[in-house]
């Protein structure tokens, strides 16, 4: 929709309360073929695909808060798919192919901004494990490139490649990777979704789930009523093993607090996104101009959004190292938010031993980059009640095999 400078005017002088609502505020109906329990990212791009290529469209996503103030809203929004295993290559892969039209197909600016992500190798292990990662990538057909500390240096140059605690030797590089708009995804994928008939519902806690005789799902409770379906999606980030303990089921999760803080706002001055995970920080710049800095988790499960200030100071010595201009800057904010990790590191994404209870979890520190692939295969894997082919590796119960996708190393401060 097109506005022009008269209809700003208007506006501004009737207190903004004429614009037309990106998406409609609907009473929850009394039944659902689809609800989706969380309204992040991950859950209103697996409403959207959903009813726009499986023809699901009497679909409620249920939000306890508003959308995107998970872990969506909360992230530091790095996008990349250089991960080891030729598993993870393929989800992460599909959602960086889909970050590429996103806009487009949302017709809403997600700002992607494939700006490059440096991955900094301090110690000889280091080394190893990146270059690792760069042939293992390049086989797959995944741009990922070494780096030499001079050859970081000109492609970013505030970095400080001299007198370090943790020198620097070298950087792996993937050029397709960047960064993204959080909120805009959560917005763009919302309006898309509601277009198409999609019921989004904010301010509804999920609170029991009920199931029937036999096992399978019949209905949630939610502090807005009860609303049937035969069919439950659980996108729930840090509290998916609150709401799955609603069904009776028990998942290999553990919820840590991952913190990120934001300085003052300052002219262009870093090219691309720099990410050390020996000293445990990630650091990017936003379109507004803000230094995007990122920590590790906690040491203990908690479900406290703040987080401790320990970790925050220790993640701040080290970009000091990293970039001594950040010396001089002042930190406008840190927040918190709660994510779910899995033994292996690796996403959870498929049917459940109950029936109609479906999960996509243990995205831990690093699933926003994953939000359009994960909806995708998800959605599939709902609508078919059989796993996408890309999603198939990511079941339950490899934890049951022993077929385990260990991305730890990929992982490791996980963006
Ligand atoms: C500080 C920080 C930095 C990060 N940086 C990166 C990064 O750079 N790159 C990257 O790829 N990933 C990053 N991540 C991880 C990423 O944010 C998450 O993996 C991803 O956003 C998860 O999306 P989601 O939609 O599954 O979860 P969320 O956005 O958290 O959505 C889940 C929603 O479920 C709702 N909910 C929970 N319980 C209920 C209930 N009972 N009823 C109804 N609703 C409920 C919550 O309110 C929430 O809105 C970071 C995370 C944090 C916290």
């Amino acid at each position: 929709m097109r506005y022009s400078v008269f209809s700003l005017l208007r506006e501004a002088a009737r207190g903004h309360t004429g614009w037309p609502q990106q998406w409609r505020s609907p009473e929850p109906k009394a039944a659902y073929d689809v609800v989706i329990v969380g309204g992040g990212g991950h859950g209103l791009a697996t409403a959207y695909y959903l009813a726009k290529e499986h023809g699901v469209r009497n679909v409620a996503v249920l939000e306890k808060g508003w959308l995107g103030g998970g872990n969506t809203g909360r992230n530091t929004t790095i996008v990349r798919s250089n991960y080891l295993w030729e598993e993870s290559e393929a989800i992460y892969e599909h959602a960086v192919k889909l970050w590429e039209t996103l806009s487009h197909e949302l017709n809403y600016n997600v700002m992607y901004s494939p700006r490059g992500v440096m991955m900094l190798a301090h110690t000889l292990h280091d080394v190893q494990v990146f270059k690792r990662h760069v042939h293992a990538n390049r086989l797959a057909g995944i741009d990922n490139e070494w780096l030499t500390p001079e050859e970081a240096k000109a492609v970013c140059p505030p970095l400080n490649i001299g007198n370090l605690r943790y020198p620097i030797l070298g950087a792996a590089l993937q050029r397709r990777g960047g960064t993204a708009r959080h909120d805009a995804v959560a917005w763009g994928y919302a309006r898309a979704a509601d277009a198409l008939g999609v019921d989004i519902v904010q301010n509804c806690e999920v609170t029991g789930i009920r199931r029937n005789p036999h096992g399978a799902v019949e209905a949630v409770e939610t502090t807005r009523g009860t609303i049937r379906t035969a069919k439950i999606g659980i996108v729930a980030a840090g509290h998916t093993s609150v709401v799955a303990a609603m069904a009776g089921l028990r998942l290999p999760l553990e919820s840590f607090p991952l913190q990120a803080l934001v300085s003052e706002p300052v002219k262009p001055v870093l090219p691309c996104v720099v990410m050390s995970n020996t000293m445990h920080a990630y650091i990017s710049q936003s379109d507004k101009g803000e230094l995007v800095i990122g920590a590790g988790t906690d040491q203990y499960v908690s479900y406290s959004q703040t987080g401790g200030l320990h970790v925050t100071t220790h993640t701040l010595d080290a970009i000091c190292e990293l970039f001594p201009m950040a010396r001089r800057m002042r930190m406008l904010r840190n927040w918190g938010g709660i994510v779910d990790v899995t033994p292996d590191r690796s996403p959870i994404i498929g049917k459940t031993p109950v029936e109609g209870l479906f999960v996509n979890c243990g995205w831990g520190t690093g699933g926003f980059k994953a939000t359009p692939g994960s909806g995708h295969v998800f959605a599939a894997t709902i609508a078919r009640g059989e796993p996408h082919p890309i999603a198939a590796p990511f079941a339950l119960d490899r934890f049951r095999t022993g077929r385990l996708i260990d991305e730890a190393a990929a992982a490791a401060v996980a963006h």
